[in-house]
């Protein structure tokens, strides 16, 4: 089964994405683990995603598209895969259809978080991050036994510098921009399944497995 899993920031693909590769143990391919790795080990394919990572920018095709290809190449993809974070833009979606074009690696399924912007907001301003361990918290759906405070390891609660409203609409409208051309040429092949992402997780993660094995 090869999928793409799309959202915009917020929407819970992280969290579908983890239990998508539990239950069926496939590849995971997202472009931005690969670049993180790459940063870390400082490779200089690490080194050039950071100088655009580092400014909001994406990294440029003729690097991201040839990376994509190779860890495609020397990853065990036998049961299938799992694309997340890339194809971004359109020119992506091309060149991915263009590398597995008549072979078993075509994308069978998109699915796509779909989120109202006033859920988005709500979840992404009431965030809060402890500032030592990294555990998450939210005000309302997730609060921490002492307000201000991490139940793991007594450290501070902070808000991320970019969880606001303001930064929200400008990672939402650019999310829109550049990935809305790539749904709808997939929703072109009848691939593209919408998920409401407005529900529990427990409600999304089993829309997402009927979605899955319709
Ligand atoms: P992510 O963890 O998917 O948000 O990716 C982190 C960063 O890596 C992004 O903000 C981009 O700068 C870069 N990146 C990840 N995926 C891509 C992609 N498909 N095309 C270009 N840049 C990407």
């Amino acid at each position: 089964m090869n999928l793409l899993i799309m959202g915009g920031p917020g929407a819970g693909k992280g969290t579908m994405s983890e239990k998508i590769l539990e239950k069926y143990e496939i590849l995971h391919i997202s472009t931005g683990d690969i670049f993180r790795a790459e940063m870390a080990q400082q490779t200089e394919l690490g080194l050039l995603a950071k100088s655009y990572i580092d400014k909001g920018l994406l990294v440029p095709d003729d690097v991201t598209n040839p990376m994509v290809k190779s860890f495609l190449e020397k990853s065990d993809h036998s049961k299938g895969y799992l694309l997340d974070g890339y194809p971004r833009t359109l020119d992506q979606a091309l060149a991915f259809q263009e590398l597995v074009a008549g072979t078993d690696l075509e994308i069978d399924k998109v699915l796509f978080m779909d989120i109202p912007f006033e859920v988005l907001a709500q979840r992404v301003t009431g965030r809060r991050i402890c500032k030592e361990c990294k555990a998450i918290y939210h005000i309302t759906n997730h609060p921490s036994k002492v307000d201000g405070v991490c139940d793991v390891c007594g450290g501070q609660l902070i808000q991320r510098k970019d969880d606001t409203v303001e930064s929200l609409n400008v990672r939402v409208s650019e999310y829109q921009k550049l990935t809305q051309p790539v749904l709808d040429y997939y929703a072109k092949f009848g691939k593209v399944k919408k998920i409401n992402a407005d529900q529990s997780i427990d409600d999304v993660w089993a829309d997402v497995q009927k979605a899955l094995e319709d």
